[in-house]
């Protein structure tokens, strides 16, 4: 079963609260530009999502998107790819460069950091809120410019199902 992950939610929050951005959808790509965070599309193999690379000599951030993916699906890449820049900033500054595959085994890291990512599109109470509104995940995933499986993923989450 999932669980709430209150730290998680609390971060992503805060984040949008910050920036005053608590308004749906989520503009994601202005996030990653307050942070600095250059964001590219690359023509990229099919199976992979996306990229978030550090570059050490001018200690910038940048994401990389595939080009062919959809734009909600590009969405979802870049909440992902700036959970890793929140949450585990430290790694990247070492390893420079960390890479998402479709097929990945969802380790741990990665588990929390798509935790964020749906935490951060899709706001516990702005989402609870629509819910009351609108019932279809359908309707629902169109409003916040998320996939139906990310909705459903969250709907789930947040013990809305
Ligand atoms: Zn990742």
């Amino acid at each position: 079963m999932n669980k709430i992950n209150n730290r998680l939610e609390e971060l992503t929050s805060n984040i949008l609260l910050d920036n005053d951005m608590y308004k749906i959808p989520v503009d994601i790509l202005k996030i990653a530009k307050i942070n600095d965070i250059e964001v590219y599309e690359g023509d990229l193999d099919k199976k992979i999502s996306g990229a978030i690379r550090y570059d050490k000599e001018n200690k910038k951030f940048a994401i990389l998107l595939n080009k062919n993916d959809s734009a909600v699906r590009q969405r979802f890449t870049i909440a992902h790819e700036l959970g890793h820049y929140f949450l585990h900033r430290n790694i990247l500054e070492n390893d420079e460069i960390h890479i998402d595959t479709m097929y990945r085994m969802p380790d741990e890291k990665e588990k929390e950091v798509d935790y964020f990512a749906g935490a951060l599109l899709m706001n516990k109470i702005l989402l609870e809120k629509m819910y009351e509104e609108n019932t279809s995940i359908t309707e629902l995933a169109q409003i916040f410019k998320v996939s139906i499986s990310a909705m459903t993923v969250r709907l789930d989450v947040l013990n809305l199902l």
